[in-house]
C-alpha cells in the first residue's frame, strides 16, 4: 500500500499546524519549506508529542536530556519564524502508538489553532529505509495526526470534553506527509538552506556529532535532481492528501 498521487496545494492556506513526536522531526523532513510558508506570510505552529527523552549520542544525563530537547526545539523553531511551539505532557519517546488519548490531544491543538494545512510524519512504513523516516514513533504520530484531521477534529460529538471546553469542530483541508513512500510533491529549498541548516544546528544534543551541512546538501540535492529541477537546486519532498 502507497500513497496516491499528491494533490496540488491549497492556494488559499493561511494556518499550518506542523505535529510531530521528537525535536528536530520536523527541521530534518521540512526545515526549509516552513520557513517558505513563513517567508509566503503563513501562520505555522508546532505540537510536539515528546521531548525526545530517548535521543542523544554521548554521557548527557539522561534526566537532563527532555529539558535539553525541548530547548533545542524553541531555538531551531524561532530560528525559522515559528514562536508558538507546544510539547504534549504525559508522552514518552520510543513508546508512542496512535491511542484515543494521543488522538484526543492533537485534536483539541487542531481546534485551537485551526489550520488549513496539517504536516506531520508518515503512517506508512518506507520498507527499503525503515531506520529514520520509519521509527515507531513517526508512523504513530503520523496516525493518530490522520485520524484527529479525520474525523475527530470534524465531529462535534467527538470527546465532548472539548467541545465543553469551547473548543468546537474543525475541518483540516490538507496533509503534507514528510518522509513517507515515493514522495512527489516537491518544494525547492534553495533559498532557505541556510535557515533550515542553523535551525538544526540548535539540535545540539542530536547533531553535534555529524557533518550536517554536506550530508543535507546531497539529500536534499538528490532529491532535487529527482525531479528534474536544475543542478545547482535542493529541495523536500512531501506527499499532500486533500481531507474535505
Ligand atoms: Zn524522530
Amino acid at each position: 500500500m502507497g500513497f496516491p498521487p499528491s494533490a496540488q496545494p491549497l492556494p488559499d492556506v493561511k494556518r499550518v499546524l506542523a505535529v510531530f513526536a521528537h525535536p528536530d522531526d520536523v527541521d530534518f523532513g521540512s526545515g526549509g519549506t516552513v520557513a517558505r510558508w513563513i517567508t509566503d506570510g503563513l501562520d505555522v505552529a508546532y505540537l510536539i508529542v515528546t521531548r525526545g527523552d530517548a535521543g542523544g549520542f554521548d554521557d548527557t544525563p539522561r534526566e537532563q536530556m527532555p529539558i535539553l530537547r525541548e530547548a533545542e526545539q524553541r531555538a531551531a523553531a524561532a530560528e525559522l519564524g515559528v514562536h508558538d511551539v507546544t510539547f504534549l505532557d504525559g508522552y514518552f519517546d520510543g513508546r508512542l502508538t496512535a491511542t484515543v488519548e494521543l488522538r484526543r490531544d492533537i485534536t483539541r491543538a487542531i481546534r485551537r489553532f485551526r489550520p488549513d494545512r496539517v504536516l506531520t510524519s508518515s503512517p506508512l512504513r518506507r520498507w527499503e529505509r525503515i531506520a529514520g523516516p520509519s521509527h515507531p514513533d513517526h508512523l504513530a504520530v503520523g496516525e493518530a495526526t490522520t485520524c484527529a484531521v479525520y474525523p475527530d477534529a470534524r465531529n462535534e460529538f467527538a470527546y465532548p470534553e472539548l467541545v465543553a471546553a469551547g473548543l468546537q469542530p474543525w475541518v483540516v483541508r490538507e496533509i503534507w506527509y514528510q518522509s513517507g513512500p515515493n514522495p512527489d510533491h516537491v518544494v525547492d529549498v534553495t533559498d532557505t538552506f541556510a535557515a533550515k541548516l542553523a535551525a538544526l544546528r540548535h539540535h545540539v544534543t542530536q547533531t553535534s556529532h555529524m557533518d550536517l551541512e554536506p550530508f543535507l546538501r546531497e539529500r536534499h540535492a538528490t532529491i532535487a535532481r529527482g525531479a528534474g529541477l536544475p543542478d545547482d537546486r535542493l529541495a523536500e519532498a512531501f506527499t499532500i492528501i486533500r481531507t474535505e
